[in-house]
């Protein structure tokens, strides 16, 4: 087995340290960092902190983007959800096995990972630990530093390559282990723990639901809108994204609208709306009312621009509208 590992780095505490305990070793560590469609702003931030934390550790880092195979499971995770739209343990499982196709182009002998026993209430129990090991196809190749103690010894410590009087025993959510650690290493790059993957939020879960029920076949594209606006569903085909601000009227405005139809406030200032499918002009009059819902728009006829290929100007009447019946 080779002198070498890869490190699941997250920029997060616990990934950091568990590197460098086996860095300690003089064991050579590469670092691999996720990134993910269902990462929130500060998960993105923790992207450029593992870039950080990899600078100060001194190693090379290899960033891998979860891809279309990713959206698979969470459409149908064999291990459930969590208490949103979260699958951790598949999610782990992916990851592990992507690590392991890393592995083998790194010609590295183990992962090491920032795991805690106890830690987090799905996918850091003992029982789902054994799974995710097994299912990953790495079962004895993942160390882990910071709870080492309370696992049986891995290959690497059975042959001698990691010494285990070197490793930890920590359990559960307290990180003043993990301080006092980082103070005695002597490390600084590192992010503040959790909070960063949108699919244990209620909001954004609320929202996947609604597409992976309603579209089959939803693209990245239709991922990516999710974070961006409010949103309303009209019919079993048919929705429409509502910026929420000057930032997110630009972004709906400039991405990939295919399958999509831009529509905007004309002659008043309101919010950009991006709505999937082709709305008749019986949609058209409730898409401006929702528009006209948004703004300050004090009239009674609402004209709207469509823009579908070509530009043309619809007028729609306003009405009393039910927003929170469409709501998603
Ligand atoms: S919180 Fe998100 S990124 Fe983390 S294991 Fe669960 S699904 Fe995966």
């Amino acid at each position: 087995m080779n002198r070498k590992a890869i490190s699941l780095l997250s920029g997060g505490l616990d990934s950091v340290l568990a590197t460098k305990i086996i860095q300690s070793q003089g064991i050579e560590v590469v670092g691999l960092h996720f990134t993910s469609p269902f990462s929130s702003r500060r998960e993105k931030e923790r992207g450029l902190q593992a870039i950080r934390s990899s600078e100060e550790l001194g190693i090379k880092l290899i960033i891998k983007e979860k891809e279309s195979d990713y959206i698979d499971i969470i459409k149908k995770p064999r291990h459930g959800y969590g208490k949103n739209m979260n699958p951790c343990i598949d999610c782990r499982i992916y990851m592990l096995k992507k690590t392991k196709d890393i592995m083998k182009e790194e010609d590295a002998g183990f992962v090491v990972t920032g795991e805690v026993l106890g830690q987090r209430p799905m996918s850091q129990r003992r029982d789902t630990i054994n799974i995710i090991e097994r299912e990953s196809g790495l079962a004895g190749l993942i160390l882990r530093p910071l709870s080492a103690k309370h696992f049986p010894p891995s290959i690497p410590e059975k042959k001698g390559i990691v010494d285990r009087s070197g490793l930890f025993d920590i359990t559960g959510r307290s990180r003043a282990i993990q301080y006092e650690l980082a103070n005695r290493f002597m490390l600084s790059e590192f992010g503040c723990p959790g909070g960063g993957c949108l699919l244990t939020d209620p909001i954004f879960s609320r929202k996947l639901r609604d597409l992976f029920q309603h579209d089959t076949s939803s693209t990245m594209t239709d991922i990516v809108l999710l974070s961006i606006g409010r949103h309303f569903r009209l019919n079993e085909k048919m929705k429409v994204i509502l910026g929420r601000n000057k930032n997110e009227n630009d972004m709906l405005f400039s991405i990939n609208k295919e399958g999509y139809t831009l529509i905007l406030p004309s002659g008043f200032t309101g919010p950009v709306a991006l709505v999937k499918g082709n709305p008749d002009d019986a949609y058209l009059n409730i898409i401006g009312n929702i528009i006209a819902c948004f703004s300050k728009y004090p009239g009674d006829m609402i004209n709207i621009e469509i823009i579908d290929g070509e530009t043309r100007i619809y007028t729609a009447e306003k009405k009393l509208l039910d927003i929170e019946k469409i709501k998603i």
